[in-house]
């Protein structure tokens, strides 16, 4: 009996001499003691009733603000708010036409115009620009440097290679196919308005999606507002078809031609008008920064957005999208790393950035703001959580986006050291990377990924892909359930920190591979990737 403390006590000298040794494993071990009630406090709070689904400049957004805030300081961290300004744009009434026939609005036509003025009247020139499209990586330019400032752009939606098999990336969406691209290159372009065509296989949704996002607030920052673009919308086809019958031009025939190499915009021969109403305000939202300071002065950014879609007081019963998922669970992976490192109090190579953001839904903006305001030569990577499962234990692993970069290697070497599998996301072709927080540092030059246990669980169900797909996602359903086993989150915090500690050991910087698959905002960063030629830089 007598043994038994000595051999305890050098068991425990043994377990602390290895764990220091090789860095990760006390770190992992303060992940697994993270309790159900730990990981669940954060979602409960986030995606409560009276945070009102947390929309950035509401009460409940400011709330999630201000505990984020307190959550850090409660770890022990240094934490600051980052202020930001956003305007936003109601459209209380809009009436259009196009060659003197009437659009309806709602029906028809759908935007927003994004100038402070109450009211608003607009005309410009009709311009058909195929896919809207100017891109070097598929050697692509619909614009063929035709003077379209003051134009009124009408433009397909998604990308050449949905049509025509063997250019672009064949039916995978890239990111020129999405319709926020074609919006920054219509403002790049000069023009005053732009529409894009709607029809459902191209969209991926139909009409009343379109109808029914277009409906309430837009918000932006007002950088991305600085352009001649007044005017962004869309207008259905079978309308837009009409139109042009009766100027006897045939939409297939202009469709034929955006399919080639040498398109060139074609003047569609009649003007279109667009005059309305619009609510304007600016409002107050804030990002919230938590540092720990490493010795070489770069930084990992751990991220997660805070907000979600708000309330709908136009809606009977349930009015509050609560975002218990999307994305009180990928909050809580983000605190939970927070806390294990706070917790652990060692000192670092690379400083770890904690930074939940505001504005995402309302696309990204609290990220993009920050990406804005950083020397991004001082971060090396940005690792986001999103929509974080909740589930039992998965026994994969999935990093959308680390496949751009020498992350992808990394993170395999991490998931096989704890047991899981790295594959691929099976929702990865509907361009979920450039749907995230993560983006705007990829875009920015920064190798980014969205980390997450993976979708498949032990029992064999997908819960991640029923979410998404047909499920809570983005609807009032998306609610805490206190039955979650919130395994494939702990399983999250730990992928996240298994990645760090290899940061910090290797000393690392991740690098992309070749040049990624959408345009770099900021040119890229001294040593990496040469592709300066290529890049498309934000004046
Ligand atoms: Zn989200």
């Amino acid at each position: 009996m007598k043994r038994y403390p000595i051999l305890f006590l050098s068991l425990a000298l043994l377990a602390a001499g290895t764990g220091a040794a090789t860095g990760g494993d006390s770190l992992q071990k303060r992940c697994d003691r993270l309790g159900k009630g730990q990981l669940q406090s954060v979602i409960e709070f986030l995606s409560a009733d009276a945070l009102e689904g947390r929309a950035p400049g509401t009460r409940g957004g400011e709330l999630a603000e201000n505990y984020l805030h307190a959550l850090f300081k409660e770890f022990g961290l240094q934490s600051r708010f980052q202020p930001f300004t956003l305007h936003g744009f109601r459209l209380e009434a809009l009436r259009a036409s196009a060659g003197g026939r009437h659009l309806a609005f709602g029906e028809e036509i759908v935007g927003s115009h994004v100038r402070p003025d109450r009211e608003f009247c607009l005309e410009g020139d009709a311009v058909f620009v195929g896919f809207g499209i100017r891109t070097t990586l598929w050697k692509w330019d619909d614009y063929k440097k035709a003077d379209l400032r003051g134009k009124v752009l009408v433009v397909r939606v998604n990308d050449p290679g949905q049509f025509a098999p063997g250019i672009f990336d064949g039916n995978a969406l890239t990111y020129f196919g999405r319709w926020t691209c074609k919006i920054a290159e219509a403002a790049r372009a000069g023009a005053r308005a732009i529409l894009l065509i709607h029809t459902t296989p191209s969209a991926g949704y139909d009409w009343n999606v379109v109808r029914n996002s277009w409906s309430g607030e837009e918000l932006y920052l007002p950088a991305d507002l600085d352009n001649g673009l007044e005017f962004r919308g869309w207008v259905r086809e079978e309308s837009l078809r009409s139109l042009l019958a009766a100027r006897r031009l045939d939409l297939d025939r202009l469709y034929a031609r955006s399919l080639r190499r040498d398109f060139r915009p074609v003047d569609l021969g009649f003007k279109v008008r667009i005059s309305g109403r619009n609510a304007f305000r600016t409002l107050a939202a804030r990002n919230v920064i938590a540092e720990l300071p490493g010795r070489s002065g770069k930084s990992i950014v751990v991220s997660a957005h805070i907000d979600h879609l708000g309330r709908d007081e136009r809606r009977a019963g349930d009015q509050i999208f609560n975002g218990a998922i999307d994305n009180g669970a990928a909050v809580a992976a983000m605190a939970m790393v927070a806390k294990v490192y706070a917790e652990a109090g060692r000192e670092l190579h690379y400083g770890l950035t904690f930074l939940a953001c505001q504005a995402e839904e309302a696309g990204l903006l609290g990220a993009k703001y920050f990406v804005s305001r950083a020397d991004r030569r001082t971060i090396v990577t940005n690792i986001n959580f999103e929509s974080t499962p909740v589930w039992e234990e998965s026994p994969d692993m999935f990093a959308e986006g680390a496949q751009y970069s020498t992350l992808e290697g990394m993170l395999r070497q991490v998931a096989a050291a704890q047991g899981l599998n790295y594959a691929p996301f099976s929702m990865s072709d509907q361009g979920l990377f450039f749907r995230s927080d993560q983006f705007p540092f990829a875009q920015a030059g920064i190798p980014a990924t969205w980390l997450s246990a993976g979708e498949k669980t032990a029992s064999g169900r997908n819960r991640l892909a029923e979410f998404f797909q047909g499920g809570a996602y983005h609807t009032v359903d998306d609610e805490f359930d206190p039955a979650w086993e919130l395994q494939g989150l702990r399983q999250t915090v730990k992928l996240a920190v298994g990645l760090i500690e290899h940061l910090q050991k290797t000393r690392a910087v991740p690098l992309w591979k070749g040049r990624p698959p959408f345009p770099l905002t900021g040119g890229p960063l001294p040593g990496e990737v040469d592709s300066g030629r290529d890049l498309w830089y934000k004046k």
